[in-house]
């Protein structure tokens, strides 16, 4: 699937609407922060680094975004019980919670299953797959108290095929995707919440480079460049479309 062509959001699409971006301090997930307060959101920047987290927070504040949140938390370490209580603060602060944006990942390591640590295994796992899943079942309540609520999944290209070298992440966006897919079914019809994913594509970040190394950053996409699809989910114009995966090219 794809982004509608020529889509255009209204400027104030996303007014009134709070979201939870993770992972939101660097990459694809902090130009997703800042576009989202760009269309008037209040978003809430969840991540582990918080230095990087008050930059994205001056950021939208020097644009003249709504004022964001902060929630700094550790998705490899995080619990049941820290999940919920971010929905406790959330629900004291917001009563509700309008998108969530699964967008942190671990890259892990670039080597053969046959030597692939297990530690690092876990820790990707536990990142990519369990924590989208504590997540997003400590804020189902809150999705459930706005009027549509939409769940973002972030997938690879990856998800569809395993490749050699690409370890636990690869595993990892297969059952993220599945998640997503069982979630979607599940809501169908039942409650004014979607789940997507989207699959970005090979975009210039962080996570690109060190699985890249020799690649001319300057060859690929932006984050920038995606954000018409970013939007599109996230706000109401994709309001029916549900347990898809979209692709940006
Ligand atoms: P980056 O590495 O640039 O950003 C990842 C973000 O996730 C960082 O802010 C990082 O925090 C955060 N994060 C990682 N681990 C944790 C953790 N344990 N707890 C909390 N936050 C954490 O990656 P991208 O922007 O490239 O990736 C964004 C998404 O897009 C990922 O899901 C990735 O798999 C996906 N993707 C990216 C592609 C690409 O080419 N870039 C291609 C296909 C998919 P910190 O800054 O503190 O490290």
């Amino acid at each position: 699937m794809k982004v509608p062509e020529n889509y255009q959001p209204a400027p104030s699409l996303l007014k009134d609407k709070i979201i939870v971006v993770t992972g939101a301090g660097d990459g694809i997930g902090r130009v997703a922060a800042k576009t989202f307060a760009e269309y008037r959101a209040t978003v809430v920047l969840l991540g582990r680094t918080l230095a990087k987290l008050e930059r994205v927070y001056d950021e939208i504040e020097d644009a003249g975004g709504p004022q964001p949140a902060i929630y700094p938390i550790n998705l490899e370490g995080a619990s049941e019980k820290d999940y919920i209580e971010l929905s406790d603060a959330l629900h004291k602060e917001f009563g509700k919670v309008d998108g969530l944006l699964h967008n942190a990942s671990e890259l892990g390591e670039r080597t053969p299953l046959a030597n692939y640590a297990p530690d690092t295994w876990q820790r990707v796992m536990q990142v990519n797959v369990n924590a989208p899943f504590l997540l997003t079942q400590a804020l189902l309540p809150l999705m459930e108290k706005a009027e549509h609520a939409s769940i973002v999944f972030t997938s690879s290209g990856v998800a569809q095929r395993g490749r050699a070298f690409w370890g636990a992440y690869a595993a990892s966006k297969a059952a993220q995707d599945n998640l997503m897919q069982t979630l979607a079914d599940e809501l169908d019809g039942a409650l004014n919440i979607r789940a997507n994913s989207i699959n970005p594509g090979a975009t210039r970040t962080r996570m690109r480079a060190a699985a890249y190394p020799a690649e001319d950053p300057n060859t690929l996409p932006t984050p920038e460049d995606h954000m018409p699809l970013y939007v599109y989910l996230i706000g109401e114009d994709s309001v029916g479309v549900n347990g898809e995966i979209f692709t940006t090219k």
